[in-house]
């Protein structure tokens, strides 16, 4: 469909699809199998995006696969060298093709586990966001070559499902509701106090709410569930690691972006108009954030706003 045929409200859903992957679009460097410890059973490879490796006596999770099946094997080689015994768990933090795209990487036994929201997105939209990633880049559409199928989930659950994984280490995967995308995972594991934040929880970096993602509002009350929980080590998926103030981060910067927003609708300014300013002024604000666009985060507060 031509540009100028599209209506207001799939132009900007497309334009906050492709901010929240802006990242994509660059060549990235392929996973290494390098680690660095993030607690005392949780490693993380950074990259892109950050993946978690927890290690219990009897049993290992991984946290994401990385980009692509050559990722997903480099990834799965990582956790072999962490691992205490051969069992592997693998789960992710939302469908996207970097986080669920490399399952194929990984060893036939792999226990996949994935809650049912998340499964749902990626039957309906995996493949077309795989497509979308493919056309990218000549290193994406390489690296997702063979990407034609996703594996089924051993487990399917709805709100949480607890692994142990022995030695007294537990995983528990949670799906408290809708923000970056509907079905976006958080694994907490005790007792190391560490979270496993997808988009949900990042360190000094814009929400972006996928085009059929969640809310504002949704991603608020998630990041206030999680406020109950003890957090005390935070591994994000695209940005560095952080204690568990940065969940209260996270949501203040939500709610006074939407505060904002709501207030200058309320003046009858401009979608457009609200995202220019705010983020004009919020780069004052947060001086310390390394960019501040908020013109797709300002876009869907005032839809749902409508
Ligand atoms: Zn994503
Ligand atoms: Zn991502």
């Amino acid at each position: 469909m031509p540009l100028l045929m599209m209506n207001r409200w799939m132009f900007f859903a497309l334009g906050s699809l492709f901010a929240a992957h802006a990242r994509a679009q660059m060549p990235q460097p392929l996973m290494k199998e390098d680690t660095v410890k993030i607690s005392d059973h949780v490693w993380a490879i950074m990259g892109f995006p950050n993946i978690a490796i927890i290690v219990g006596d009897r049993a290992t999770l991984v946290v994401d696969t990385g980009l692509g099946p050559r990722n997903g094997a480099t990834v799965a080689r990582a956790a072999a060298k962490l691992s205490k015994a051969p069992k592997l768990f693998l789960t992710t933090t939302h469908f996207h093709p970097e986080h669920a795209g490399g399952d194929a990487g990984f060893p036939a036994g792999t226990i996949l586990i994935r809650n049912t929201v998340q499964q749902q997105e990626m039957e309906q939209h995996g493949l077309e966001i795989v497509d979308r990633f493919r056309a990218m880049s000549a290193q994406n559409a390489d690296l997702l070559k063979d990407v034609h199928a996703f594996r089924t989930p051993d487990i399917l659950f709805a709100d949480e499902a607890k692994v142990d994984l022995g030695g007294g280490v537990t995983a528990r995967m949670l799906w408290l509701g809708g923000g970056h995308t509907k079905g976006d995972e958080l694994t907490l594991v005790e007792p190391d106090g560490t979270l496993v934040s997808g988009d949900i929880v990042q360190n000094k970096v814009v929400p972006g709410v996928a085009a059929d993602g969640g809310t504002a509002s949704s991603w608020i009350a998630v990041l206030e569930k999680l406020a109950g929980l003890n957090v005390q080590h935070v591994l994000p998926d695209h940005s560095p690691p952080g204690d568990g103030s940065l969940i209260t981060s996270e949501r203040n910067f939500i709610s006074d972006v939407q505060a904002r927003a709501l207030a200058l609708k309320r003046r009858g300014v401009s979608a457009e108009d609200a995202g220019k300013q705010l983020s004009v002024e919020l780069k004052t604000k947060y001086a310390d954030w390394p960019s501040m666009n908020v013109a797709g985060l300002v876009q869907r507060i005032y839809a749902e706003a409508q």
